[in-house]
């Protein structure tokens, strides 16, 4: 029923070996603080009514609102939204944002449906969760399925209900409507820059580097831009839900991504070989980067991997058994907690220029990220060292310090 959700609580737990935790304080975080689900009737184009079920989870909100995207997908469960806002909480305090964790889902197809429908969906789903949300309560985001026009519905359909216009509601938004510069490329952005960092760790140039990236979403496609474009990095291999694809001597992302755009799929791409799912796992790259959806490397897979980096652009696409096989073949595993926190950082800058209505250049948006995603690799890589384990539990030690210290000083109520 819970397997995710208990696995990632078996990774959370090993930080709380390590670190020695107060019980108490690993009690509180085993367990959301909110869970909604909600079933609601939509008008379809043909004048039927479906029925659709939607999650909102507020995990844990310690250190502030709770702070998470909202992703659609035939897969959508409570397990699943659940563990999402788990991860949102140490993401969020693996980089020092002053937020909790929080995730929301509705559970549809959305090829299956037309733009009209997807908007009413999306409206009456806001409608029904904002109970729970708001600007200082719980704060909303793209995630998989969902991106700046879902956001703009979102933020309207708030604002027509308390009869304001609230831009600060959620982020994601796009620019002109209370959107920030860079939030879009923003977790590529990030996974490009950890990317960078874990190279240099291992002691080769990004330039030297041959990469494969799993999914060409939002954060596939980004990553893929900005590591070849700004780090001249080579990317060789690339996939879709419908297949892979492979050129030994790189491919120029902006073609792959004009192409996606007019063919809908990477599939027939020119001058490339078509390769399958566990070929693009175990191809002779350095680094291998999961963008698509959760426990996509398994133990078999993780057997056969070659890459010495995996770079988590999602979340949780290592199993837990995985990781540990990975761990034993030496192989640096950055964290999704860290790796893809790209996102919600530039989320809390939009955040802030919304609540002070000041917007920030372009320039300001990406330095201040990187800054912070190199401090918070560094924090990281200091405590790996200090504990002799890898960076997934380094980073739930950090985030955890930064948690158990706001549990602890608020104190339990009443
Ligand atoms: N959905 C993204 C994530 O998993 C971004 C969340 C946000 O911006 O709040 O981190």
């Amino acid at each position: 029923m819970e397997e995710l959700y208990q696995s990632a609580l078996r990774k959370f737990r090993k930080a709380a070996v390590i670190m020695n935790l107060d019980p108490n304080v690993q009690k509180i975080l085993e367990h959301p603080k909110r869970q909604l689900i909600v079933e609601f009737p939509v008008m379809m184009d043909d004048n039927s009514v479906e029925i659709f079920t939607g999650y909102r989870v507020q995990h844990n909100v310690t250190l502030g609102p709770a702070k998470g995207g909202v992703r659609y997908h035939p897969n959508v469960n409570l397990d699943e939204v659940k563990t999402l806002a788990f991860w949102m909480s140490f993401k969020c305090a693996v980089m020092g944002l002053p937020y909790g964790g929080g995730k929301g889902g509705i559970r549809l197809d959305p090829k299956k449906y037309s733009q009209k429908e997807i908007e009413r969906i999306s409206r009456r789903y806001f409608s029904e969760i904002s109970v729970i949300v708001g600007p200082d309560r719980d704060i909303p985001a793209p995630d998989v399925n969902t991106n700046s026009d879902t956001m703009s519905w979102y933020m309207d359909t708030y604002s027509m209900n308390v009869g304001y216009s609230v831009l600060e509601v959620v982020t994601g938004k796009p620019i002109g409507l209370g959107g920030s510069e860079g939030r879009t490329e923003a977790t590529g952005r990030g996974v490009a820059k950890v990317t960078e960092l874990a190279i240099q760790k291992r002691k080769r140039k990004v330039s030297d580097v041959k990469i494969a990236i799993e999914g060409f979403g939002n954060v596939g496609q980004y990553s893929a831009l900005i590591l070849s474009k700004e780090k001249d990095a080579k990317i060789v291999a690339l996939s879709d839900s419908k297949g892979g694809i492979y050129n030994s001597s790189g491919f120029n992302i902006e073609d792959v991504i004009n192409y996606k755009k007019t063919h809908g799929t990477l599939s027939g791409y020119p001058n490339s070989e078509a390769i399958n799912d566990v070929e693009l796992k175990t191809l002779d790259v350095d680094v291998f980067i999961p963008a698509a959806l959760e426990n996509s490397i398994t133990d078999e897979t993780a057997k056969k991997m070659k890459a010495q980096i995996i770079v988590e652009g999602a979340n949780g696409p290592i199993t837990d058994t995985a990781d540990e096989l990975l761990r034993g073949k030496d192989i640096l595993v950055v964290p999704d907690i860290l790796a893809n926190a790209g996102g919600v950082t530039v989320s809390y800058f939009e955040w802030v220029q919304d609540l002070q209505s000041f917007f920030w250049k372009k320039e300001q948006v990406n330095a201040t990220l990187e800054e912070m995603i190199e401090k918070s690799f560094n924090e990281i890589w200091d405590i790996k060292e200090q504990y002799s384990t890898d960076m997934r539990t380094a980073a739930y030690i950090l985030a955890t310090q930064r948690i158990a210290f706001g549990i602890k000083k608020r104190g339990i109520y009443p």
